[in-house]
């Protein structure tokens, strides 16, 4: 049992929807256990400012799935629930990333974790401060926080 957090991001046909629905979706992989999962926040879009903004959240899972497993798994619940690629940091339905898979670090072509991307992203690491104080390889989230140049993340009252 491997115990991972998924990044959660939606900016289009309700956000707010989709991100629940991705939600209840990890409930439901096999061989998986969502443990738990933060409240919602509303993020500004990073690259083209000509979208609409982000609805995030994190959740926390306990999976028997390998990590190539679980990729395949949250890309098949992504086309199920309807994501098109648009472009690069562009507006997407949903979005679910594997950012940290037990205390494994991952390099492949696929594959990268911790993701990469995930200390300098507010919209990331504010909701996983709800869920964890201490992760495998990064260390301390408020750490993570406290090196955040700006943040440009709101909690959404739901
Ligand atoms: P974005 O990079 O904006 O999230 P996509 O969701 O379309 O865009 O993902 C592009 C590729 O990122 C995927 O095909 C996947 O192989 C790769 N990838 C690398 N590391 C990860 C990770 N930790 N979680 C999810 N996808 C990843
Ligand atoms: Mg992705």
């Amino acid at each position: 049992m491997v115990e991972a957090y998924i990044g959660i991001g939606s900016n289009l046909e309700n956000p707010l929807f989709q991100v629940n629905a991705a939600i209840e979706s990890l409930a439901h992989l096999p061989d998986t256990k969502l443990v738990s999962s933060s409240s919602l926040y509303a993020s500004k879009p990073q690259g083209p400012q000509d979208q609409p903004d982000f609805v995030n959240a994190v959740a926390k899972i306990e999976t028997h799935m390998s990590a190539t497993a679980l990729l395949s798994a949250l890309q098949a619940l992504e086309q199920e629930q309807g994501k098109v690629k648009k472009r690069h940091w562009g507006e997407r339905l949903i979005d679910l990333d594997i950012l940290l898979y037990g205390s494994m670090t991952i390099q492949t072509s696929e594959l990268v974790v911790p993701h990469p991307e995930m200390q300098s992203r507010d919209f990331v690491l504010l909701p996983l401060r709800e869920l964890a104080s201490d992760i495998p390889v990064l260390g301390s989230v408020d750490a993570l926080i406290k090196e955040l140049k700006e943040t440009f993340v709101f909690p959404l009252n739901t």
